[in-house]
Formats: C-alpha cells, structure tokens, sequence
C-alpha cells in the first residue's frame, strides 16, 4: 500500500454536526495524548508490513492534527521511517483548524516533511461559525491563512460548508473571494448536513436554494481558475488531491488511528479500526485486534463501488460500460435532464454536468 492515512482523535471542542471520530477537550484525559502516541507506535509496528517500501501519499486526519505539538507527532510516528521511505515527492498533508495553527509549530511541520495543509475554514461569516459550534472566527481564520503561507507552505486547500441557514450566495461568494486572493491550490466545498434533533435542522435550506448554492460553487470557482474535478473538490492545475483520489479511484490505503478504516484492492477487502481512543490502546496494549469489522466486497458491492466512483469524478467512465438497453435508455434520459453528458475532452466517455455532481446520487441510482 503506498498510501497512509493517520487519525489524530483529539478536537478543541466537537462541532455540532460533526460525525467523525474525535474527543472535544472536555472529554479528553490528562495522559490520553501520551496513550495515543504509544498506542500509534505500536499499530506501526504491527501492521506497518502491508506498506510499500515508499509511500506515495500519507495524510494526517481527524479530529484535529494541528492540535498536536511537533514533539508529540513526532513521537508518536517514530517507527514509520524504519518502515518506509517518505520523501519530498510524497503527498503529506496535515488537516489543519484555524484555532491551532501557530507560526512556529507549522514552520516545525514543515521543517519535518509535512508539505501541504487542509485547513478547515467553513465560512467567514463569525456567527455561522459560532452557531455550527465551531470555535474559531473570521479573524482568527485569516491570520491562520497568513500564518500557513508564512511558514513556507504553498500547497493549501481550504474546507468551506455550503446549504447552512441563512447562508446566501453573498456570503459565499465572498468568502471565495477573500479565499482565494490568497495563493490556495484546492478548496472542498460540502453541503451541510446536521441530524434531525439539532436545533438549526429546520432552518437548513430547502433543495432548491442549496442546488444553487452547489451551481453558484461551480461556476465562480471554473470561472477563477479551478478545476471542478471531483463532485465536491476544485483544484488550481496539478494540485489534485492525490491521496483523495486514491479513494476514489479505488486503490489501497491503510488507516491507522482509532476508527480509521483501511481498504486492500487486490483482495477487495475493506476493514474498520475501533472508534474508541481507550479501547484501541487497551488492545494494542494486550497485543489483540483493534479491528471493529471487516468485509469482502461481492461482485454486486464491486459493480456498485465502481459506479460510484466514477461518477464522482470528471473524467466520468466509458461509455462501454452501458451494457443492458435499459442502462442506455436510462443515460439517455439523463442526459435530456442535464445530469449527464458526452465528455468534452475524453473520446467515448460521459460524465456528470455540474447539475448531475449536485444530483449525483440520483444518477448513482439510476445508472448503477
Ligand atoms: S474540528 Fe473537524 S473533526 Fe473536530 S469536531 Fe469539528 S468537524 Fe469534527
């Protein structure tokens, strides 16, 4: 495998509509870092054979990484390069929020390797923030854009949230605006989603307003220069996440950390680590599992997988892939809709539209 993910699974304070593996700080207990980075050494050791002598990409997830100090991440990967080779053409991205970005730490991060950084802005409207139980503000996410620039790095992408209560097209439009006069490379820009018992639940737009909110992304961000390359992912040339589209290309990865899963291409195995901090170092202590399932992907499951995929990302699939007349009566009709058409630059393949990314799962149904 030459891609590794590692899950940090320590946050400032838990968002409120955040569904992710993670301890806010007032669940978190005085050694649970020193826990986690003895457990991480241990999961290296154990299962650092299934990585390839050289990594292509790693990628420190959460929770909130940058929380760590550089002694900490440094202990806590330590046996990694006995393990494997990670150089400067390894993709090696640090997820990043506003709150926990400091010059001098990140000038350490990028001292150490680490080379591109996914910061978790979500808006710049300070309310919004507040009101999502986010804990920085507008003024606290622009000096941590400063501060990332300033510590040497040029390889930057930026988390928005679109389709959030009062959200409108001004707010975004601007907060792209303000974004991008800074030398970012990528930005992700995800539909909010919260669960029925959240207090703003009733007050998130209606589908309507977030398809335009989606189309509105679309084109102010193709119109500055970005490639719509993946349903929710815009990059500048040559700056696609490569360690995402191994994800969505279906090839292997290992996850390491409490809840991080794991998936192995050639055997069509995909696995879970357990989503609890205590009881994955317990059993990495007592030398046992920590993996909460596994499943061996079936060919229907395959069929599904490579649908899915495909569609999510603009290069689309070919068009051989319409094997039964109600699966080309179906791309057909698709097609008259907007959600589908011929790709423009690749012979015989079809992809999404920008209206077909917003609908995607409509199309993953039909087609699939
Ligand atoms: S910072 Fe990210 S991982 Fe942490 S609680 Fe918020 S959304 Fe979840």
């Amino acid at each position: 495998m030459q891609s590794l993910y590692v899950h940090f699974p320590f946050c400032e304070a838990k968002c409120h509509y955040c569904d992710f593996y993670s301890l806010g700080q007032e669940r978190t207990r005085k050694g649970d870092h020193d826990r986690f980075e003895k457990a991480l050494n241990c999961e290296i050791k154990k299962s650092g054979s299934l990585l390839a002598p050289k990594l292509d990409t790693l990628f420190f997830g959460g929770g909130t990484p940058s929380m760590t100090s550089y002694d900490s991440m440094a202990r806590a990967i330590e046996p990694l390069w006995k393990t494997t080779q990670i150089d400067s053409r390894t993709e090696w991205t640090l997820e990043a929020n506003p709150s926990s970005i400091h010059l001098e730490t990140f000038r350490l991060y990028r001292a150490y390797g680490i080379n591109r950084i996914s910061m978790g802005i979500q808006a710049l409207r300070s309310d919004l923030l507040q009101s999502l139980g986010r804990v920085h503000s507008r003024e606290t996410a622009l000096q941590a854009l400063e501060n990332v620039f300033s510590a040497g790095f040029n390889n930057v992408s930026v988390d928005l949230l679109c389709g959030a209560p009062e959200q409108s097209e001004y707010d975004l439009e601007e907060a792209m605006k303000i974004l991008t006069q800074f030398p970012i490379t990528h930005l992700s820009c995800y539909l909010l989603t919260l669960p029925p018992h959240h207090k703003m639940y009733s007050q998130l737009p209606k589908e309507e307003v977030q398809l335009a909110h989606l189309l509105f992304i679309h084109r102010w961000m193709t119109d500055h220069g970005f490639e719509h390359y993946e349903i929710s992912n815009f990059a500048r040339p040559g700056k696609k996440a490569r360690h995402n589209l191994k994800y969505w290309q279906g090839e292997s990865y290992l996850g390491l950390g409490p809840s991080a899963h794991s998936y192995n291409a050639k055997s069509c195995q995909r696995w879970k680590n357990i989503s609890s901090l205590h009881k994955y170092a317990h059993l990495l202590e007592k030398g046992e599992s920590i993996i909460e399932w596994t499943e061996t992907l079936n060919l229907d499951q395959l069929e599904l997988e490579k649908w899915m995929l495909a569609l999510r990302l603009n290069d689309g699939f070919p068009i051989d892939w319409l094997k039964t007349p109600a699966q080309k009566a179906k791309a057909y009709a698709l097609e008259l809709e907007g959600l589908l058409e011929k790709h423009p630059e690749i012979s015989e393949r079809k992809r999404l539209t920008p209206t077909g990314f917003a609908l995607s799962d409509q199309v993953i149904r039909a087609l699939a």
